[in-house]
């Protein structure tokens, strides 16, 4: 193959449009990956099909999946690319209901943080020192929220531009659930958080701020969507997946429905339950968690059911250990 072939065809795949190349027959010459999958065809058997089994021949838009794509053709002396983009307005509709949902989830701790810090200053001599220190307290969980919510911020537009600087080193898996156990401990004062962790558990290879980023995202979201007083479990221990060590984030709450364990990875994405409306959230936790996970050489489950009240969800995150080679260190870190 030439050389500048393979480095277009690298180039395609990882294109994040669905993109065929066709020849002066309208056989597909070539097909990325997106292409595939969003007709539901093996990579490996469409080279040689007609073009025109998968789109229209007139028209320039197609519906797949309820939604509606533009068809843009591209020419060079070699072959006619097709590439399909979003037409319909559910983008926009995606992205306005995301910056009404960011908008609430900014506001609404920051007018408490107004509305307590103008009360202590107004109020200061009159206040005993126990009334002092509720204020502060919840001062500070709503800074705390604010921050996660900035930092799952700017973790998409990093992820959009693709870039993102991981610092791997060996950490302690335990020493970091405990952390963020205390974090949420204030937010959620009638969950109890429970960690067990085995006694011979390894050291991960993974980016310190980013592994907490990722526990308080899945803690936080087992705590808020339990009920009252519903535990929160996380159990680590060394992986029957040789060379990884398994976190598993465990809840009593409203659990998943089966059709929607796929979409809770998408991004702005919230799943309608008994407590979304009651919660806050931007429906990006779960899509950064995953993509973080990746990043770091790992994978992440969910089991949850619905059937029982309160059997809840089960999320295990795997993560390689520290003491794995230098050369997977080398690989993960080239990543
Ligand atoms: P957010 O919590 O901000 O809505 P996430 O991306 O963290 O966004 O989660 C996406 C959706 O997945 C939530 O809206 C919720 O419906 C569902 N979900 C996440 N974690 C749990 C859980 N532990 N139990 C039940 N549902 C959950």
């Amino acid at each position: 193959m030439e050389k500048t072939e393979v480095n277009f065809k690298t180039i395609v795949e990882k294109l994040d449009l669905p993109l065929a190349a066709v020849d002066y027959d309208n056989k597909i010459v070539f097909a990325n990956a997106f292409f595939c999958s969003l007709f539901n065809i093996d990579a490996e058997f469409i080279s040689g099909k007609n073009l025109y089994d998968f789109l229209p021949e007139i028209a320039d838009t197609v519906v797949i999946n309820d939604y509606t794509y533009k068809i843009t053709k591209y020419e060079d002396e070699f072959y006619s690319y097709f590439y399909l983009t979003i037409a319909d307005n559910r983008m926009e509709q995606i992205y306005s209901d995301f910056i009404s949902t960011v908008s609430h989830e900014l506001r609404t701790p920051l007018t408490s943080i107004r509305g307590f810090a103008d009360t202590m200053l107004m109020s200061y001599d009159k206040l005993d020192a126990e009334q002092k220190k509720k204020f502060l307290t919840i001062i500070k969980e709503q800074s705390n929220r604010l921050i996660k919510l900035v930092e799952n911020l700017l973790s998409i537009s990093k992820i959009q531009v693709q870039h993102s600087n991981l610092v791997f080193k060996s950490v302690n898996p335990k020493a970091t659930v405990e952390q963020v156990a205390d974090i949420l401990k204030n937010q959620y004062p009638s969950h109890p958080f429970e960690i067990q962790c085995a006694a011979d558990v390894s050291n991960i290879l993974v980016d310190e701020n980013k592994f907490q980023q990722i526990m308080i995202n899945l803690m936080d979201n087992a705590a808020k969507y339990s009920y009252e007083k519903g535990a929160v479990k996380v159990e680590i221990s060394n992986s029957s997946k040789e060379n990884f060590v398994s976190i598993k984030v465990k809840d009593h709450g409203v659990g998943i429905e089966p059709e929607n364990l796929g979409r809770i990875f998408e991004k702005f994405t919230r799943i309608e339950n008994h407590l979304t409306r009651k919660t806050q959230g931007s429906g990006l936790g779960l899509y950064i968690v995953k993509d973080l996970i990746e990043k770091m050489g790992g994978q992440i489950f969910v089991e949850s059911s619905v059937e029982l009240p309160n059997s809840g969800s089960v999320f295990e995150v795997l993560l390689p250990v520290a003491s794995y080679t230098s050369q997977s260190k080398k690989k993960l870190e080239d990543r």
